[in-house]
């Protein structure tokens, strides 16, 4: 069994406690459109363009069977429509101005990587995050990976935006310490809106892990469209109503998906500025305020 990731990263200090190897799974259901990991969309390959990595050295035209790149004084263009993924010219572009962005990795491949920092996890609390993509989107083989990090003694968390299979997810939390799981805009239509999916399923997976004694951590992007009173309370009501909620991480807006979106060929969805620190204290304190400051609410 396979699964299929795109980066392996270890020594991450923002994806659960203490140092962590964070595994990201390709492929999501969602479509948010402020998305900071546009790698993570797809399920398939990819092939990723850094023009200003580029010495235009022409490597990749003799290793492109299907004519896709072509370098004329030294400017180097890249016509994705004929690209099939076979990765053939990332292979030879020694500069890594052309990347593959996906790879096929067994449970015993992942952990190899995993298992060489046991002892920095067992010293600062870390251990293994699953994030995404969307995790649950390869639900069996997350699962199995899980157990595999289990029997090593380590510590598991998954970051999940809580949309997917119902089974996968409740066999998923037998094996995970702790979840960073979404919250993002309140109500179905603003949700579908600005995600592509409607919000009940998640909210209905969330009281399921809190009817299974999962501990939680809600992470909360914030933008513009959501920093207003109505998400304020929608946060606060869920935290209320689920005793598995144990902080909230609040999480601006950040423009590091921009570039990387254009680097896949895709049109980026939104291109906002980065959220004003004012702007943001001051919705975290209204979120502490109207969940009666019962948890922690800190800007993760
Ligand atoms: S192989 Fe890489 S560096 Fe060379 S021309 Fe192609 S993209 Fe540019
Ligand atoms: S990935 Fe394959 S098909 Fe696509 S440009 Fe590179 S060599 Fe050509």
């Amino acid at each position: 069994m396979t699964g299929t990731i795109f980066n392996i990263q270890r020594f991450s200090l923002f994806d659960g406690p203490g140092v962590r190897t964070v595994v990201f799974f390709k492929g999501c259901p969602l479509r948010c459109k402020w998305c900071h990991n546009p790698e993570g969309l797809s399920s398939a390959r990819q092939i990723m363009y850094n023009p200003e990595r580029c010495i235009g050295c022409g490597a990749c035209i003799e290793a492109c069977s299907l004519a896709c790149h072509t370098v004329k004084e030294d400017l180097h263009a890249f016509d994705r429509s004929r690209c099939i993924s076979c990765g053939k010219c990332a292979e030879v572009c020694y500069s890594r101005a052309l990347t593959t962005v996906g790879q096929e990795l067994t449970v015993d491949e992942i952990m190899e990587t995993v298992l060489k920092d046991k002892a920095i996890y067992l010293e600062s609390g870390g251990g293994l995050t699953l994030s995404g993509g969307e995790p649950l989107l390869q639900g069996e083989f997350a699962i199995v990976l899980l157990k595999s990090a289990k029997s090593h003694g380590l510590h598991t968390c998954v970051e999940t935006s809580g949309f997917g299979k119902t089974e996968a997810l409740a066999e998923m939390a037998r094996h995970v310490d702790l979840f960073l799981f979404d919250y993002k805009i309140t109500g179905d239509e603003a949700h579908r809106e600005l995600c592509g999916v409607p919000q009940t399923p998640i909210l209905d997976h969330l009281a399921l892990l809190d009817s299974m004694g999962a501990t939680i951590i809600l992470r909360c992007p914030l933008l513009p469209f959501n920093r207003n009173s109505e998400h304020a309370e929608g946060i606060a009501r869920t935290v209320l109503s689920h005793s598995c909620i144990r902080e909230v991480q609040v999480m601006p807006y950040h423009r590091l998906g921009i570039a990387k979106s254009e680097q896949l060929g895709i049109i980026p969805t939104y291109e906002g500025e980065v959220e004003d620190r004012a702007l943001v204290e001051n919705f975290v304190r209204e979120v502490w305020e109207r969940c009666d400051k019962k948890v922690n609410v800190i800007i993760g």
